[in-house]
């Protein structure tokens, strides 16, 4: 008995020096608890904020559609899925969602995964293997980070967007397999990835390329099919693309869509698919629901006009923060105390805009990060306007 109070004290005694150490660089992280539905003009801690930080860029979290359709399929699908998708978890729901997905994406199949975090574990560690090497831009989000890690191959970060760089890193790398990963619209700066040119480093180093367009689904391209759509790549140019649900789509989850053989291998191999219990199938049906919405390109178009009434705002203030043509823009103000004191003034205002911080971001670049959804208003974002000015100069 003494014995364990003395490893529980061991353990608290390091627990605790950890959190001193991240209090004291202005690391310490905080969760508020929101009241109601997720949306633009949340109840957090009691009061009621206007938001400018959740990834629903098109307003379809909560959604009366796609709530109405995760209802029904509640009543008839009930809520958890029992299973992981090889045993028993795999319905009727999260079959017809993939199939969907694969024509959205207009690839052969798409394979959906409970998180994307865990799709993107599936693909690293399926495509990869100690031999190989992993190529990845040094603003990738995390998981993408880790894909390659737990794939045990080694890993290259190049200088973000620098394609000179990874050409450098390419024709250094041993001839096995090579995966350049990178983040289809990077998600603390909301910047483009230059895709067209990673395409061609990829193809002549016979090198793969896999793009994580968690940001880019339902927002970019001239239709919303996100990044590659942008720049017309299909399949034959990035035989690997991950999406995730719980963004624009509004709902969770995750998904992988690639050629037959490729969503086939992941089937038999992956960990991350095998070892887990699939989705809720009422959530699948609810994410069918979304991508309808998603397609009709009505909230699209809402947010794009959001989009550029803020860059026209910044523009005329004399806000000069590298803009994004998307939902994602960076306020980069350098220490983390210098972002979270902005973020502090602006919740003064009423106004949610997290300050992100190492290791989030790369020390010396903590910043704001503002979101628009479809359903802020232009009154919403000249609020928004009017606090940044007060806040940044
Ligand atoms: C959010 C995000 C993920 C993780 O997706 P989850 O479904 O939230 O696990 C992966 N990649 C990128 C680029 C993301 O922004």
């Amino acid at each position: 008995m003494r014995k364990v109070q003395a490893h529980t004290s061991s353990l608290d005694a390091y627990a605790a020096g950890l959190l001193t150490e991240r209090r004291a660089a202005g690391l310490y992280r905080t969760r508020s608890i929101l009241e109601g539905p997720q949306g633009i003009r949340p109840f957090i801690d009691g009061r009621q904020v206007l938001s400018f930080c959740s990834n629903d860029y098109l307003g379809l979290a909560s959604h009366p559609t796609v709530r109405r359709a995760f209802q029904l399929a509640a009543d008839r699908y009930g809520v958890g899925s029992g299973a992981s998708h090889l045993i028993t978890g795999h319905a009727r729901p999260h079959h017809q969602l993939e199939e969907e997905l694969a024509e959205f994406t207009g690839r052969p199949r798409a394979l959906l995964f409970s998180t994307g975090y865990m799709a993107n574990l599936a693909v690293g560690s399926t495509l990869l293997g100690r031999a190989d090497t992993a190529l990845e831009d040094r603003f990738n989000h995390a998981s993408l980070i880790d894909a390659a890690l737990m794939s045990r191959a080694r890993l290259v970060r190049y200088p973000h967007a620098d394609v000179n760089a990874l050409a450098l890193a390419l024709q250094r790398s041993a001839p096995s397999r090579r995966v350049i990963l990178t983040d289809g619209i990077f998600s603390m700066d909301g910047g483009l990835a230059p895709l067209d040119r990673l395409r061609d480093l990829a193809l002549a180093h016979g090198a793969w390329l896999a793009v994580d367009d968690a940001h880019g689904l339902g927002v970019v391209g001239p239709t919303g099919r996100g990044s590659l759509e942008s720049f017309g790549l299909t399949l034959g140019d990035v035989p690997v693309l991950i999406g995730t649900l719980g963004k624009a789509f509004g709902t969770f989850g995750a998904f992988v869509a690639g050629s037959d053989h490729f969503i086939d291998a992941l089937i038999q191999v992956a960990r991350t698919y095998i070892y887990t219990t699939a989705l809720p199938p009422a959530v699948a049906e609810a994410t069918r629901a979304s991508l309808r919405l998603v397609q009709s390109g009505e909230r699209r178009t809402q947010l794009l006009a959001r989009v550029e009434r803020f860059r026209r705002g910044l523009r005329e203030l004399g806000l000069s923060f590298a803009p994004s043509a998307f939902a994602i823009h960076a306020f980069v103000l350098g220490s983390p105390q210098r972002a979270l004191l902005a973020s502090e003034r602006l919740a003064e205002r009423g106004i949610l805009v997290p300050a992100i911080r190492p290791p989030t971001v790369p020390a010396g670049s903590s910043r704001l990060r503002v979101t628009l959804s479809a359903d802020h208003t232009d009154e919403h974002v000249d609020q928004l306007l009017d606090a940044l000015s007060r806040v940044l100069t």
